[in-house]
């Protein structure tokens, strides 16, 4: 079963999906919130959410 994680940051007002960066290599490649910079292991203002879709039901 797979799932895919979608990830929202709230800092507009509304929720904004977080972007993955293709150009940065590194190990830990975290979604990026493209307003405020916050990310899943990174979130100050506590503005990240996320909601899981499986496969299936899309
Ligand atoms: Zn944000």
């Amino acid at each position: 079963m797979t799932v895919y994680r979608q990830w929202f940051c709230k800092c507009s007002g509304k929720a904004l999906e977080l972007v993955g960066d293709p150009h940065i290599e590194e190990e830990s490649l975290e979604p990026t919130c493209p307003r405020c910079g916050a990310t899943p292991s990174s979130d100050p203002k506590h503005t990240i959410s996320f909601k899981d879709r499986d496969n299936y039901s899309d």
